[in-house]
């Protein structure tokens, strides 16, 4: 699976990063981000799975279920 955090909604309360921070970071911005762009790897998932269960706001998706990513850099 493919996680992001929906920008709009994290209110920058840092439970990811406790859970996870091999995945989840606070940015400059004070919200956090998905550190892994790719495929989560497959140890990391359950704890993935826990922040996206823990997030007080639902603000962590999977990337397939959202269109907010920043834009990969693909040949179109
Ligand atoms: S748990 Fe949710 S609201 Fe809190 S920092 Fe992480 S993504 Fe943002």
């Amino acid at each position: 699976m493919k996680v992001v955090v929906n920008q709009d909604a994290c209110i920058g309360c840092g439970a990811c990063v406790a859970i996870c921070e091999d995945a989840f970071e606070i940015a400059a911005n004070g919200l956090s981000s998905c550190k892994i762009k790719e495929e989560i790897p497959n140890e990391l998932e359950d704890a993935v799975t826990d922040a996206m269960n823990s997030c007080p706001t639902g603000a962590i998706v999977l990337a397939e279920d959202s269109k907010e990513e920043e834009p990969v850099a693909e040949a179109a």
